[in-house]
Protein backbone atom coordinates (compact mmCIF):
# COMPACT_ATOMS: atom_id res chain seq x y z
CA UNK A 1 0.00 0.00 0.00
CA UNK A 2 1.21 3.59 -0.77
CA UNK A 3 0.63 5.27 2.58
CA UNK A 4 -1.52 8.41 2.93
CA UNK A 5 0.28 11.27 4.41
CA UNK A 6 -1.52 12.89 7.28
CA UNK A 7 -3.29 16.24 6.81
CA UNK A 8 -0.83 17.32 9.79
CA UNK A 9 2.34 16.43 7.21
CA UNK A 10 0.57 18.10 4.68
CA UNK A 11 0.54 20.94 6.01
CA UNK A 12 3.84 20.86 6.92
CA UNK A 13 5.41 19.98 4.07
CA UNK A 14 3.32 22.72 1.98
CA UNK A 15 5.24 25.41 3.71
CA UNK A 16 7.74 26.47 1.09
CA UNK A 17 10.14 29.74 1.43
CA UNK A 18 9.89 32.19 -1.14
CA UNK A 19 13.33 31.35 -2.51
CA UNK A 20 12.07 27.43 -2.44
CA UNK A 21 9.50 28.59 -5.19
CA UNK A 22 11.43 30.83 -7.30
CA UNK A 23 14.07 28.11 -7.83
CA UNK A 24 11.70 25.90 -8.87
CA UNK A 25 8.28 27.17 -10.60
CA UNK A 26 9.26 27.38 -14.08
CA UNK A 27 7.27 26.22 -17.06
CA UNK A 28 8.48 22.62 -18.11
CA UNK A 29 6.95 19.85 -20.29
CA UNK A 30 3.77 18.83 -19.64
CA UNK A 31 4.12 15.02 -19.72
CA UNK A 32 0.79 14.42 -21.03
CA UNK A 33 3.19 11.45 -22.35
CA UNK A 34 6.87 10.46 -22.88
CA UNK A 35 8.33 11.81 -24.71
CA UNK A 36 6.65 15.17 -24.96
CA UNK A 37 4.31 16.11 -27.59
CA UNK A 38 6.89 18.90 -29.13
CA UNK A 39 9.51 16.38 -30.07
CA UNK A 40 7.17 13.94 -32.22
CA UNK A 41 7.91 14.74 -35.90
CA UNK A 42 5.91 14.81 -39.44
CA UNK A 43 8.34 12.00 -40.75
CA UNK A 44 5.50 9.47 -38.73
CA UNK A 45 3.05 9.62 -40.92
CA UNK A 46 -0.32 7.59 -42.29
CA UNK A 47 1.35 4.60 -43.33
CA UNK A 48 3.51 4.48 -40.19
CA UNK A 49 0.12 4.55 -37.69
CA UNK A 50 -1.70 1.93 -40.11
CA UNK A 51 1.62 -0.47 -39.49
CA UNK A 52 0.99 0.33 -35.88
CA UNK A 53 -2.69 -0.83 -36.01
CA UNK A 54 -2.08 -4.03 -37.72
CA UNK A 55 0.92 -4.53 -34.69
CA UNK A 56 -1.55 -3.61 -32.05
CA UNK A 57 -4.28 -5.72 -33.18
CA UNK A 58 -1.32 -8.38 -33.63
CA UNK A 59 -0.87 -8.11 -29.96
CA UNK A 60 -4.82 -8.30 -29.09
CA UNK A 61 -4.23 -4.90 -26.40
CA UNK A 62 -7.71 -4.01 -24.92
CA UNK A 63 -9.07 -0.77 -26.70
CA UNK A 64 -9.50 2.58 -25.39
CA UNK A 65 -11.50 4.96 -27.52
CA UNK A 66 -11.24 8.82 -27.47
CA UNK A 67 -13.32 11.26 -29.77
CA UNK A 68 -12.32 14.92 -29.97
CA UNK A 69 -16.03 16.89 -30.39
CA UNK A 70 -14.42 20.24 -31.00
CA UNK A 71 -17.01 22.86 -31.18
CA UNK A 72 -18.05 25.58 -28.24
CA UNK A 73 -20.60 27.93 -27.84
CA UNK A 74 -18.47 30.59 -26.46
CA UNK A 75 -15.09 30.97 -26.28
CA UNK A 76 -13.76 30.62 -22.55
CA UNK A 77 -10.88 33.26 -21.94
CA UNK A 78 -8.36 30.82 -20.14
CA UNK A 79 -8.95 27.92 -22.14
CA UNK A 80 -5.73 26.71 -24.52
CA UNK A 81 -7.81 23.30 -25.99
CA UNK A 82 -8.63 23.07 -29.48
CA UNK A 83 -11.94 24.66 -29.73
CA UNK A 84 -14.14 25.68 -32.86
CA UNK A 85 -16.43 28.52 -31.60
CA UNK A 86 -19.76 28.18 -33.19
CA UNK A 87 -22.99 28.95 -32.18
CA UNK A 88 -25.17 27.60 -35.42
CA UNK A 89 -24.88 24.25 -34.40
CA UNK A 90 -25.70 22.88 -38.16
CA UNK A 91 -21.83 22.86 -38.62
CA UNK A 92 -21.71 19.85 -36.31
CA UNK A 93 -23.34 17.78 -39.52
CA UNK A 94 -20.89 17.70 -41.72
CA UNK A 95 -17.95 17.21 -38.73
CA UNK A 96 -20.29 14.11 -37.81
CA UNK A 97 -20.18 12.64 -40.86
CA UNK A 98 -15.90 13.08 -41.82
CA UNK A 99 -16.03 11.62 -38.13
CA UNK A 100 -17.92 8.48 -39.01
CA UNK A 101 -15.87 7.82 -42.14
CA UNK A 102 -12.87 7.91 -39.49
CA UNK A 103 -14.63 5.48 -36.60
CA UNK A 104 -15.21 3.53 -39.84
CA UNK A 105 -11.92 2.83 -40.96
CA UNK A 106 -9.94 2.66 -37.21
CA UNK A 107 -12.76 -0.19 -36.94
CA UNK A 108 -11.58 -1.90 -39.45
CA UNK A 109 -7.98 -1.88 -38.10
CA UNK A 110 -9.84 -3.37 -35.00
CA UNK A 111 -10.54 -7.13 -34.56
CA UNK A 112 -14.02 -7.52 -32.83
CA UNK A 113 -11.72 -9.76 -29.71
CA UNK A 114 -10.57 -6.72 -28.57
CA UNK A 115 -12.71 -4.99 -26.06
CA UNK A 116 -13.28 -1.55 -25.81
CA UNK A 117 -12.62 -1.27 -21.84
CA UNK A 118 -12.70 2.82 -22.10
CA UNK A 119 -14.48 5.32 -24.33
CA UNK A 120 -14.13 9.11 -24.00
CA UNK A 121 -15.55 12.17 -25.99
CA UNK A 122 -13.77 15.49 -24.88
CA UNK A 123 -13.94 18.50 -26.41
CA UNK A 124 -14.70 21.11 -27.03
CA UNK A 125 -18.23 20.89 -25.66
CA UNK A 126 -19.35 17.21 -26.45
CA UNK A 127 -23.19 18.40 -25.37
CA UNK A 128 -23.07 21.07 -27.92
CA UNK A 129 -24.52 18.92 -30.49
CA UNK A 130 -28.16 17.92 -29.59
CA UNK A 131 -28.99 14.54 -27.69
CA UNK A 132 -30.36 12.96 -30.71
CA UNK A 133 -26.65 13.67 -32.94
CA UNK A 134 -25.02 12.03 -30.09
CA UNK A 135 -27.37 8.67 -29.82
CA UNK A 136 -26.45 9.10 -33.36
CA UNK A 137 -22.82 9.22 -33.52
CA UNK A 138 -22.79 6.71 -30.69
CA UNK A 139 -24.72 4.20 -32.05
CA UNK A 140 -22.34 4.55 -34.92
CA UNK A 141 -19.31 3.65 -33.05
CA UNK A 142 -21.16 0.83 -30.94
CA UNK A 143 -21.94 -1.01 -34.08
CA UNK A 144 -18.13 -0.76 -35.28
CA UNK A 145 -16.72 -1.99 -31.68
CA UNK A 146 -17.31 -4.39 -29.48
CA UNK A 147 -17.85 -2.64 -26.19
CA UNK A 148 -16.50 -4.56 -22.51
CA UNK A 149 -19.65 -5.32 -20.73
CA UNK A 150 -17.87 -3.06 -17.35
CA UNK A 151 -16.31 -0.06 -20.14
CA UNK A 152 -15.76 3.25 -18.84
CA UNK A 153 -17.60 5.15 -21.26
CA UNK A 154 -17.29 8.92 -19.92
CA UNK A 155 -18.30 12.54 -21.38
CA UNK A 156 -17.20 15.90 -20.44
CA UNK A 157 -20.23 18.05 -20.21
CA UNK A 158 -20.31 21.90 -19.38
CA UNK A 159 -23.30 22.56 -17.17
CA UNK A 160 -24.20 25.86 -19.26
CA UNK A 161 -24.94 23.87 -22.34
CA UNK A 162 -26.02 20.27 -20.79
CA UNK A 163 -30.06 19.58 -20.07
CA UNK A 164 -31.46 17.20 -18.36
CA UNK A 165 -32.57 15.11 -21.72
CA UNK A 166 -28.40 15.23 -22.65
CA UNK A 167 -28.01 13.07 -19.76
CA UNK A 168 -30.83 11.05 -19.72
CA UNK A 169 -29.72 10.33 -23.65
CA UNK A 170 -25.97 9.75 -22.56
CA UNK A 171 -27.46 7.60 -19.73
CA UNK A 172 -29.79 5.28 -21.22
CA UNK A 173 -26.66 4.65 -24.19
CA UNK A 174 -24.33 3.21 -21.72
CA UNK A 175 -22.34 6.52 -20.41
CA UNK A 176 -21.63 5.94 -16.65
CA UNK A 177 -19.06 8.84 -16.37
CA UNK A 178 -19.41 12.49 -15.97
CA UNK A 179 -16.19 15.31 -16.87
CA UNK A 180 -18.16 18.22 -15.43
CA UNK A 181 -15.70 21.59 -16.12
CA UNK A 182 -16.37 24.25 -13.38
CA UNK A 183 -12.91 26.28 -12.58
CA UNK A 184 -14.43 28.56 -10.10
CA UNK A 185 -17.65 29.90 -8.40
CA UNK A 186 -16.14 33.16 -7.72
CA UNK A 187 -18.10 35.73 -9.74
CA UNK A 188 -15.11 37.95 -10.63
CA UNK A 189 -13.05 35.19 -11.76
CA UNK A 190 -15.72 34.06 -13.94
CA UNK A 191 -17.11 37.50 -15.88
CA UNK A 192 -12.52 37.71 -15.97
CA UNK A 193 -11.78 34.64 -18.21
CA UNK A 194 -16.09 34.43 -19.74
CA UNK A 195 -17.70 31.74 -18.31
CA UNK A 196 -20.53 32.77 -16.05
CA UNK A 197 -21.62 29.34 -14.20
CA UNK A 198 -23.32 30.08 -11.54
CA UNK A 199 -23.18 27.17 -8.46
CA UNK A 200 -27.10 26.77 -8.69
CA UNK A 201 -26.52 25.43 -11.76
CA UNK A 202 -23.69 23.02 -11.48
CA UNK A 203 -25.25 21.74 -8.40
CA UNK A 204 -28.52 20.90 -9.55
CA UNK A 205 -26.37 19.46 -13.27
CA UNK A 206 -24.71 17.14 -10.64
CA UNK A 207 -27.99 16.02 -8.77
CA UNK A 208 -29.46 15.12 -12.03
CA UNK A 209 -26.87 12.82 -12.95
CA UNK A 210 -27.15 11.38 -9.80
CA UNK A 211 -30.67 10.81 -9.87
CA UNK A 212 -30.18 9.08 -12.89
CA UNK A 213 -27.34 6.47 -11.42
CA UNK A 214 -23.96 7.85 -13.20
CA UNK A 215 -21.18 6.01 -11.08
CA UNK A 216 -19.10 8.89 -11.30
CA UNK A 217 -18.90 12.12 -11.34
CA UNK A 218 -15.69 14.16 -11.92
CA UNK A 219 -15.54 17.71 -11.44
CA UNK A 220 -12.24 19.97 -12.75
CA UNK A 221 -11.16 23.30 -11.11
CA UNK A 222 -8.39 25.71 -12.28
CA UNK A 223 -6.05 27.35 -9.95
CA UNK A 224 -4.22 30.53 -11.03
CA UNK A 225 -6.94 32.04 -12.79
CA UNK A 226 -7.48 36.18 -12.49
CA UNK A 227 -8.81 37.23 -9.61
CA UNK A 228 -8.21 34.27 -7.83
CA UNK A 229 -7.24 34.32 -3.83
CA UNK A 230 -6.72 31.94 -0.90
CA UNK A 231 -9.57 32.77 0.27
CA UNK A 232 -12.15 33.20 -2.17
CA UNK A 233 -10.69 29.86 -4.09
CA UNK A 234 -11.06 28.43 -0.39
CA UNK A 235 -15.00 29.33 -0.88
CA UNK A 236 -14.92 27.19 -4.04
CA UNK A 237 -13.66 24.41 -2.64
CA UNK A 238 -16.30 24.37 0.36
CA UNK A 239 -19.10 24.56 -2.21
CA UNK A 240 -17.02 21.43 -4.43
CA UNK A 241 -16.57 19.38 -0.64
CA UNK A 242 -20.93 20.09 -0.30
CA UNK A 243 -21.65 18.84 -4.15
CA UNK A 244 -19.51 15.12 -2.96
CA UNK A 245 -18.17 14.37 -6.81
CA UNK A 246 -16.73 11.24 -6.88
CA UNK A 247 -13.18 12.67 -8.17
CA UNK A 248 -12.35 16.28 -8.45
CA UNK A 249 -8.90 17.38 -10.69
CA UNK A 250 -7.01 20.74 -10.02
CA UNK A 251 -5.51 21.69 -12.68
CA UNK A 252 -2.82 24.40 -12.59
CA UNK A 253 -3.79 27.84 -15.54
CA UNK A 254 -1.23 27.55 -17.99
CA UNK A 255 -0.85 31.11 -19.08
CA UNK A 256 0.23 31.06 -23.34
CA UNK A 257 -0.76 34.45 -24.48
CA UNK A 258 1.53 33.53 -27.53
CA UNK A 259 -0.33 30.63 -28.12
CA UNK A 260 -3.82 31.75 -27.22
CA UNK A 261 -4.13 35.76 -27.75
CA UNK A 262 -7.31 36.12 -25.59
CA UNK A 263 -5.58 35.51 -22.44
CA UNK A 264 -3.90 38.23 -22.34
CA UNK A 265 -6.74 40.48 -21.66
CA UNK A 266 -6.37 39.30 -17.51
CA UNK A 267 -2.47 39.05 -17.76
CA UNK A 268 -2.71 41.93 -15.14
CA UNK A 269 -5.14 40.23 -12.91
CA UNK A 270 -3.22 36.53 -12.70
CA UNK A 271 -1.91 35.81 -9.00
CA UNK A 272 1.86 34.75 -9.20
CA UNK A 273 4.47 32.60 -6.78
CA UNK A 274 3.55 32.78 -3.73
CA UNK A 275 0.25 34.04 -3.97
CA UNK A 276 -0.73 30.76 -6.73
CA UNK A 277 0.61 28.21 -5.18
CA UNK A 278 -1.47 29.27 -1.63
CA UNK A 279 -3.95 29.11 -3.60
CA UNK A 280 -3.28 25.50 -4.71
CA UNK A 281 -2.27 24.75 -0.96
CA UNK A 282 -5.72 26.09 0.51
CA UNK A 283 -7.59 23.75 -2.15
CA UNK A 284 -5.22 20.86 -1.33
CA UNK A 285 -5.80 20.79 2.09
CA UNK A 286 -9.38 21.56 1.97
CA UNK A 287 -9.97 18.93 -0.30
CA UNK A 288 -8.06 16.25 2.05
CA UNK A 289 -9.59 17.27 5.32
CA UNK A 290 -12.98 16.92 3.64
CA UNK A 291 -11.76 13.29 3.53
CA UNK A 292 -10.62 13.61 -0.15
CA UNK A 293 -7.39 11.18 -1.15
CA UNK A 294 -4.51 12.49 -2.89
CA UNK A 295 -3.94 10.80 -6.02
CA UNK A 296 -0.73 12.99 -7.03
CA UNK A 297 -0.02 16.37 -8.52
CA UNK A 298 -3.21 17.30 -9.58
CA UNK A 299 -5.73 14.73 -8.38
CA UNK A 300 -8.06 13.87 -5.40
CA UNK A 301 -11.02 10.48 -5.17
CA UNK A 302 -13.18 9.61 -2.28
CA UNK A 303 -11.67 6.80 -0.42
CA UNK A 304 -13.38 3.46 -2.55
CA UNK A 305 -13.26 4.91 -5.58
CA UNK A 306 -11.08 2.95 -8.22
CA UNK A 307 -8.64 5.29 -8.59
CA UNK A 308 -7.81 5.24 -4.76
CA UNK A 309 -7.81 2.16 -5.03
CA UNK A 310 -5.47 1.69 -7.98
CA UNK A 311 -3.74 3.90 -6.01
CA UNK A 312 -3.13 1.19 -3.27
CA UNK A 313 -2.68 -1.13 -5.42
CA UNK A 314 -0.35 0.45 -7.15
CA UNK A 315 -1.39 0.25 -10.70
CA UNK A 316 -2.34 3.69 -11.40
CA UNK A 317 -1.23 5.09 -15.01
CA UNK A 318 -1.56 8.45 -16.34
CA UNK A 319 -2.81 8.71 -19.79
CA UNK A 320 -3.75 12.05 -22.54
CA UNK A 321 -7.45 12.06 -19.99
CA UNK A 322 -5.06 12.03 -16.85
CA UNK A 323 -5.61 9.31 -14.39
CA UNK A 324 -6.22 6.05 -15.55
CA UNK A 325 -6.71 2.32 -14.01
CA UNK A 326 -6.83 0.90 -17.48
CA UNK A 327 -2.70 0.50 -18.24
CA UNK A 328 -2.26 -1.83 -21.14
CA UNK A 329 -5.10 -0.37 -23.30
CA UNK A 330 -4.23 1.08 -26.60
CA UNK A 331 -5.66 4.31 -27.47
CA UNK A 332 -6.86 5.46 -30.80
CA UNK A 333 -7.89 8.87 -30.93
CA UNK A 334 -10.63 10.37 -33.41
CA UNK A 335 -11.67 13.61 -34.52
CA UNK A 336 -9.37 16.85 -35.63
CA UNK A 337 -6.14 16.91 -33.50
CA UNK A 338 -7.24 14.09 -31.46
CA UNK A 339 -3.85 11.71 -30.31
CA UNK A 340 -3.90 7.92 -30.28
CA UNK A 341 -0.87 6.05 -27.51
CA UNK A 342 0.28 2.77 -28.27
CA UNK A 343 2.80 0.58 -26.70
CA UNK A 344 5.15 1.61 -29.32
CA UNK A 345 3.93 5.15 -30.42
CA UNK A 346 2.00 8.23 -30.54
CA UNK A 347 0.18 9.82 -33.58
CA UNK A 348 -1.14 13.32 -33.80
CA UNK A 349 -4.69 13.89 -36.13
CA UNK A 350 -4.45 17.27 -38.48
CA UNK A 351 -5.11 20.25 -35.63
CA UNK A 352 -6.81 22.35 -38.69
CA UNK A 353 -10.89 21.33 -39.49
CA UNK A 354 -9.75 21.28 -43.18
CA UNK A 355 -6.95 19.52 -43.04
CA UNK A 356 -7.93 16.54 -41.03
CA UNK A 357 -11.45 16.62 -43.19
CA UNK A 358 -9.23 16.13 -46.31
CA UNK A 359 -7.13 13.36 -44.93
CA UNK A 360 -10.04 11.33 -43.59
CA UNK A 361 -11.94 12.15 -47.10
CA UNK A 362 -8.91 10.17 -49.17
CA UNK A 363 -7.45 8.14 -46.72
CA UNK A 364 -9.84 7.53 -43.54
CA UNK A 365 -6.88 8.71 -41.01
CA UNK A 366 -5.51 12.22 -41.12
CA UNK A 367 -2.07 11.71 -38.80
CA UNK A 368 -0.54 14.99 -39.16
CA UNK A 369 2.64 13.68 -37.03
CA UNK A 370 3.92 11.19 -34.25
CA UNK A 371 6.56 9.56 -32.93
CA UNK A 372 8.22 5.62 -32.79
CA UNK A 373 9.06 5.33 -29.20
CA UNK A 374 12.57 3.01 -29.17
CA UNK A 375 13.42 0.95 -25.96
CA UNK A 376 15.31 3.36 -23.76
CA UNK A 377 11.96 5.55 -24.28
CA UNK A 378 9.75 3.25 -23.78
CA UNK A 379 11.61 2.38 -20.40
CA UNK A 380 11.68 6.14 -19.75
CA UNK A 381 7.93 6.71 -19.77
CA UNK A 382 7.30 3.62 -17.70
CA UNK A 383 9.70 5.32 -15.01
CA UNK A 384 7.95 8.56 -15.67
CA UNK A 385 4.28 7.47 -15.55
CA UNK A 386 4.36 5.25 -12.82
CA UNK A 387 7.27 7.38 -10.27
CA UNK A 388 5.81 10.97 -10.79
CA UNK A 389 2.29 10.26 -9.43
CA UNK A 390 3.66 9.04 -6.71
CA UNK A 391 5.13 12.65 -5.86
CA UNK A 392 3.27 15.19 -4.03
CA UNK A 393 4.75 18.12 -5.03
CA UNK A 394 5.42 21.50 -2.68
CA UNK A 395 6.20 23.13 -6.08
CA UNK A 396 4.05 21.46 -8.77
CA UNK A 397 6.36 22.70 -11.45
CA UNK A 398 9.82 21.32 -9.80
CA UNK A 399 9.35 17.92 -11.38
CA UNK A 400 8.19 18.96 -14.12
CA UNK A 401 11.44 20.65 -15.17
CA UNK A 402 13.11 17.55 -15.12
CA UNK A 403 14.97 17.40 -18.50
CA UNK A 404 13.50 15.02 -21.39
CA UNK A 405 16.44 14.19 -22.55
CA UNK A 406 18.62 13.06 -19.29
CA UNK A 407 19.54 9.98 -18.34
CA UNK A 408 18.07 7.62 -15.35
CA UNK A 409 21.41 8.62 -14.14
CA UNK A 410 21.26 12.14 -14.40
CA UNK A 411 17.16 12.10 -13.61
CA UNK A 412 18.03 10.44 -10.02
CA UNK A 413 20.50 12.90 -9.41
CA UNK A 414 18.35 16.14 -9.66
CA UNK A 415 15.53 13.99 -7.80
CA UNK A 416 17.97 13.22 -4.88
CA UNK A 417 18.52 17.35 -5.00
CA UNK A 418 14.66 17.73 -4.86
CA UNK A 419 14.36 15.38 -2.30
CA UNK A 420 17.39 17.22 -0.49
CA UNK A 421 15.19 20.37 -0.77
CA UNK A 422 12.36 19.09 0.97
CA UNK A 423 10.68 17.27 -1.45
CA UNK A 424 9.12 14.10 -0.66
CA UNK A 425 8.23 10.68 -2.35
CA UNK A 426 5.91 7.89 -2.07
CA UNK A 427 8.24 5.06 -3.84
CA UNK A 428 6.75 2.27 -5.69
CA UNK A 429 9.37 -0.35 -5.06
CA UNK A 430 8.00 -2.73 -7.36
CA UNK A 431 7.64 -0.34 -10.35
CA UNK A 432 10.10 2.24 -10.10
CA UNK A 433 13.27 0.08 -9.41
CA UNK A 434 15.27 0.48 -12.50
CA UNK A 435 14.14 4.29 -11.66
CA UNK A 436 14.96 4.20 -8.31
CA UNK A 437 17.95 1.89 -8.30
CA UNK A 438 20.76 4.78 -8.93
CA UNK A 439 18.87 7.02 -6.31
CA UNK A 440 19.12 4.55 -3.75
CA UNK A 441 22.51 3.57 -4.22
CA UNK A 442 23.85 6.87 -3.62
CA UNK A 443 21.50 7.79 -0.50
CA UNK A 444 23.22 4.72 0.93
CA UNK A 445 26.69 5.58 -0.20
CA UNK A 446 25.83 9.08 1.76
CA UNK A 447 24.35 8.05 4.79
CA UNK A 448 20.75 9.03 4.39
CA UNK A 449 18.78 8.35 6.78
CA UNK A 450 14.99 7.74 6.95
CA UNK A 451 13.95 10.32 9.49
CA UNK A 452 11.13 8.36 10.82
CA UNK A 453 13.46 5.50 11.69
CA UNK A 454 16.68 7.30 12.36
CA UNK A 455 18.76 4.35 10.63
CA UNK A 456 20.98 4.49 7.61
CA UNK A 457 19.42 2.34 4.82
CA UNK A 458 21.05 -0.92 4.46
CA UNK A 459 21.13 -2.21 0.80
CA UNK A 460 17.95 -4.54 0.10
CA UNK A 461 16.71 -4.17 3.13
CA UNK A 462 15.13 -1.07 3.77
CA UNK A 463 14.26 1.39 1.43
CA UNK A 464 15.45 5.21 2.35
CA UNK A 465 13.08 7.15 0.69
CA UNK A 466 9.91 5.09 1.18
CA UNK A 467 6.63 5.28 2.36
CA UNK A 468 6.87 9.05 2.12
CA UNK A 469 9.89 9.57 4.62
CA UNK A 470 12.26 12.36 4.70
CA UNK A 471 15.86 11.70 4.09
CA UNK A 472 18.66 14.21 5.43
CA UNK A 473 21.73 14.07 3.81
S1 LIG B 1 -16.35 25.29 -22.89
FE1 LIG B 1 -14.49 24.14 -22.35
S2 LIG B 1 -13.48 23.69 -24.29
FE2 LIG B 1 -15.01 25.29 -24.71
S3 LIG B 1 -13.87 27.22 -24.57
FE3 LIG B 1 -14.76 26.82 -22.54
S4 LIG B 1 -13.15 25.67 -21.43
FE4 LIG B 1 -12.61 25.62 -23.60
Amino acid sequence: MIPQPTLEQMREELRVSEEFLARYNRPGPRYTSYPTAPVWNDAFGPADLETVHVEADAAKTPVSLYMHLPFCESLCLFCACNVIIQRDKRVSIPYFDVLKKEISRVGEAVARQREVVQFHWGGGTPTYSTPAQLEDLFGYTRERFAFSPDAEIGIEVDPRVTSREHLETLRRLGFNRLSMGIQDFHEPVQRAINRIQPYEMTRDLIQAARDLGFDSINVDLIYGLPYQTAETFAHTVDQINGLAPDRIALFSYAHVPWLKKQQGSFAAHLPEGMQKFEIFRAGLLKFVEAGYLYIGMDHFAKPGDELATAQAKRTLHRNFQGYTTKAGADLYGMGVTAISGFRNAYAQNFRELAAWEKAVGERGIATMRGYHLSTDNRSQRNSRYVARPDFYPQSGDALRSLPRTATVKRQAALLENALSRGFRSTYNRDRCRNFWSDLRLRSQKVGAKCLASGSVCAAGRHDPIGSGKRLSF
